[in-house]
């Protein structure tokens, strides 16, 4: 009827308008990553966009900070009594660590410049970047978890294990990236008995299981228990790929050991690659015992986190993301460099490569142009082989050592 037609076509117009507006309004706040590599727990000042903010960072932590993309952020701390203070380039990575006469400085982890210089289209600062008071909100990714047929539990106990697993993993991610996982559905499958390769199990799960009503699936199979040697105990096969697969039944591993494996797969579906950093979750090989340490800490390198960092906030801000080459030419390039960075460092490792190629098509590369040459600087980290591509000299502010 002409009555109700009429401000409903009201309400498409404005809806479309909204849309249009926001779509030109596509900005982005930026991060700036800190890592932690000394010996003590750090506590240092960052100011950006919503004032001077204290931080504390534990031994071995990093923090993932939003800075404004477009105003200078500053950093300052105390190293032997007296105050230190850097400018912080936008979507960069830096590490504390001890100097050889026992003091504390900063570090950043070089890689190509074009990487470092953040998107700045011709547009308004983002909701974020106006309010700037706040943490950038954080967005859910809805998933459904299943268990197969050779499951030992009962449905209510399984659930409740994965649902907890899965929330652990979660908070992980929404500390480095501001991503949330959540269960929306659970599920079983029937796997088949006879398939004992990870490969074929994967396959078997994509054609058996639908990802509706979730992003992502994410299946448990205690299909095959036997294990000697290197065994793949999970896999996906691309950053936003709706099918993860790990294997659940082993008496060889304890819960921590499968969450790290869990937030190792999860990691890879926003965008993480391997990494030769001997800590970092993403590290090729798992298992190594290391998470059944009281004092290990399940975290992301400096460099994956900065990448889960970039494509999480394209997330936040346009939603329909289902492969890497969909985001924006700005995010790939220094999703690339990143890659790059990270593939120097670990050069027998296919990740890096692969992510790259799922990138798309994007300009030449520039080869470390915009670097100041390695800082020899006695009693750094060194030996971290992520910073191989060398690292940088630091902007110290003016009048900041008092
Ligand atoms: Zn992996």
């Amino acid at each position: 009827m002409p009555y109700s037609r009429q401000p409903r076509a009201t309400t498409l117009g404005i809806v479309i308008a909204v849309v249009l507006a926001w779509g030109c309004s596509y900005a982005r706040a930026a991060v700036v990553v800190l890592a932690n590599r000394a010996s003590q727990p750090v506590r240092c000042e960052i100011t950006s966009l919503a004032g001077p903010q204290e931080h504390t960072i534990a031994r071995g932590d990093l923090i993932c900070v939003p800075v404004s993309a477009r105003d200078e952020s500053r950093i300052a701390f105390e190293a032997d009594g007296s105050a230190v203070g850097y400018h912080l380039d936008p979507n960069a990575c830096y590490y504390f660590f001890d100097t050889s006469l026992g003091g504390l400085n900063l570090q950043k982890i070089g890689y190509s410049e074009e990487a470092s210089t953040p998107p700045l289209d011709d547009a308004p600062a983002t909701q974020w970047e106006k309010v700037g008071k706040k943490l950038p909100r954080v967005s859910k990714i809805p998933v459904k978890l299943l268990a197969d047929d050779e499951e030992r539990m009962v449905a209510k106990a399984w659930q409740d294990r994965l649902r907890a697993r899965l929330e652990a993993a979660s908070a992980i991610f929404e500390r480095t990236c501001r991503i949330r996982f959540e269960v929306v559905a659970f599920d079983t499958w029937d796997s088949d008995d006879r398939i004992t390769d990870f490969n074929r199990s994967m396959v078997e799960f994509e054609a058996e299981v639908p990802p509706a009503p979730a992003r992502l699936v994410i299946g448990f199979t205690s299909q095959y228990s036997p294990m000697t040697g290197q065994t793949k105990v999970g896999g996906t096969r691309a950053a936003f790929y709706p099918y993860v697969l790990v294997r659940e039944w082993s008496q060889h591993y304890t819960e921590a050991e499968r969450l790290e494996m869990l937030v190792h797969e999860l990691g890879h579906y926003l965008g993480a690659v391997h990494s030769p950093e001997t800590t970092s979750v993403m590290r090729p090989v798992l298992g190594d015992r290391q998470a059944r340490l009281r004092s290990f800490r399940i975290g992301f390198d400096p460099l994956n986190a900065l990448a889960m960092y970039l494509v999480g906030e394209e997330y936040r801000i346009r939603g329909n993301i289902r492969r890497l080459i969909e985001l924006s030419p700005a995010t790939r390039l220094q999703l690339r460099s990143i890659y790059q960075e990270i593939g120097r460092a670990i050069p027998n490792d296919p990740a890096s490569a692969q992510y790259i190629s799922l990138l798309g098509n994007l300009p030449a590369a520039t080869q470390h142009t915009g670097l100041r040459p390695v800082v020899p600087e006695a009693g750094a980290a060194a030996s971290e082989p992520v910073d191989s591509g060398g690292s940088v000299l630091l902007r110290p502010l003016r009048g900041a050592n008092k």
